[in-house]
């Protein structure tokens, strides 16, 4: 079987309301999978949540609900979502599945077990509830977490499994720096070959008394797993680990997992550490996008700067929220959100630029010639466009939607510069060619914006009576041809 493009985003921990970070992760991760499709690519998509943990227990709890009905409540929030910002995956995996996921999370602890990576010992430390991990003193300000100051930091002896992380530093440090397993962006490469300096073997389990939610350790039923097994094997339990190894096969390795910043260690360093223990296949990249940021800072309650990703699709469209969340984020940093400055986007760019340009085309060509056109205007705004045709697909492939977007804005500019120069209006017996010019145009405008708006895509599609959209169709070769209806795509805000 033909190995498929496998590409992952982290599974979201479903103790709450999924925020603007999991929509931000969903889209760009839905884009990247749409590119690929265009590129003719069989892509396999998988998304899903993370739902043992003591943190998913408690709010259960705290709630007053059955574990299993609460997270059922929460996991339907997580795919609502993702139905309003059309995310194409092809699965879903929750790693309560005891089918799809337990058989391979098993196989891989007994793998590890193998190895000789996998031992016991007693261990006294820092435990931050709200992180379910132990921290160094190094780690906390004034005593508590940085990431939960409300809550107490305690400190806990228990006698855990432990996985030997130490033993790979240093050839982890090695495909890392040869892009073996490439992180993307440099930032955060260099981010984690300096933690792998000193990095130390990592608690691998919990007691039984003190985490029940979870899957048994083989063997052990007195320990369950902690979450890194339990958690980050998802990757490959979905793909078919442990369960159906021909689908494995056709998978493995991932192309591309996307995470979020925050827990770049876990995926750059403990992940493939536990892939070379149990003798599996790296991915092949990591994509590690930044925050969306709210006023400058981090959305968070305390802060009283949350923005609801639900109220804002409501109010924008799915296709212009995706386009903005896209664009505002920078490859390797941060990118700020607001109503306002969405608003400006989307009249600016949107309206006055991209839907202006498309609308213009195709009812002058409905009205003025009978919705066909019968060639085109050689002219070297041809050439102008088809060369950012590789800078776009290079966008892209590279992660980065802020310039690929731009890039595209760039197109339909010109496209509407060239109309403005070439006054079609003024004799519209001789400029018959100059809208099949334009047409083309409109056509390679619904190529290239498919994987940030599929939803505009394909309106724009029917409009310029396209039977399908792929990477290969882009170019100027429509010369005779007739337009659907024209109607305008996008309105100011
Ligand atoms: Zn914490």
């Amino acid at each position: 079987m033909a190995k498929r493009f496998y590409i992952t985003t982290a599974i979201a921990y479903p103790n709450g309301r999924p925020h603007m970070g999991h929509a931000l992760e969903i889209i760009q991760t839905d884009a990247i999978a749409r590119f690929h499709r265009l590129l003719g690519r069989d892509v396999f998509f998988q998304t899903g949540t993370d739902e043992h943990g003591i943190k998913n227990w408690q709010t259960a709890q705290k709630e007053g609900k059955e574990i299993h009905s609460f997270l059922n409540e929460n996991v339907g929030v997580f795919k609502e979502l993702y139905e309003k910002c059309a995310i194409s995956n092809d699965q879903f995996i929750r790693t309560t599945d005891n089918k799809m996921h337990y058989p391979g999370a098993i196989k891989l602890w007994n793998k590890l077990v193998e190895s000789g990576d996998i031992y016991k010992k007693k261990y006294r430390g820092l435990y931050c509830s709200g992180c379910e991990i132990f921290k160094t003193e190094k780690e906390l300000v004034e005593g508590k977490c940085p990431d939960h100051p409300t809550r107490e930091i305690t400190e806990v002896e228990e006698e855990n499994y432990f996985f030997r992380l130490s033993r790979y530093k240093d050839q982890l440090k090695d495909i890392l720096r040869n892009d073996e397993y490439k992180i993307v962006p440099d930032i955060r490469k260099n981010e984690i070959l300096s933690f792998l300096d000193d990095a130390r073997d990592i608690s691998f389990s919990r007691p039984k008394t003190s985490l029940a939610w979870g899957i048994p350790v083989p063997g052990d039923d007195e320990h369950i797993m902690y979450v890194w097994c339990d958690a980050l094997s998802n990757y490959i339990t979905g793909a078919g680990y442990g369960r159906d190894e021909d689908q494995f096969a056709s998978l493995w390795p991932a192309d591309i997992h996307v995470i979020g910043k925050d827990i770049l260690r876990f995926h750059a360093a403990f992940w493939p550490a536990m892939l070379i223990s149990a003798d599996i296949q790296l991915p092949k990249i990591l994509f590690v996008h930044g925050f969306v940021l709210s006023e400058g800072t981090k959305m968070g309650k305390s802060t009283g700067n949350v923005i609801e990703p639900f109220e804002q699709i409501e109010k924008y469209g799915t296709d212009s929220f995706r386009f903005y969340i896209l664009k505002a984020m920078s490859l390797a940093g941060d990118g700020e959100y607001s109503d306002a400055l969405i608003k400006e986007r989307i009249n600016m760019d949107l309206v006055g630029n991209f839907s202006n340009f498309c609308y213009r085309v195709l009812s002058f060509t409905a009205k003025n010639y009978q919705s066909r056109i019968t060639g085109i205007d050689d002219d070297p705004v041809i050439e102008e466009i088809r060369e950012k045709f590789e800078v776009i697909k290079t966008a892209y492939e590279s992660f980065d939607f802020k310039k690929a977007i731009q890039e595209i804005l760039a197109v339909s500019d010109r496209g509407n510069g060239y109309f403005q120069r070439k006054e079609p209006w003024k004799c519209k017996e001789t400029s018959g060619t100059i809208l099949g010019t334009c047409v083309n145009i409109c056509k390679n405008l619904a190529i290239l914006i498919q994987p940030v708006m599929p939803g505009i895509a394909e309106q724009l599609k029917n409009q310029l009576g396209l039977k399908r959209l792929t990477w290969n169709d882009l170019g100027f070769d429509l010369k005779d041809h007739t337009i659907g209806q024209p109607e305008i795509l996008l309105k100011r805000v």
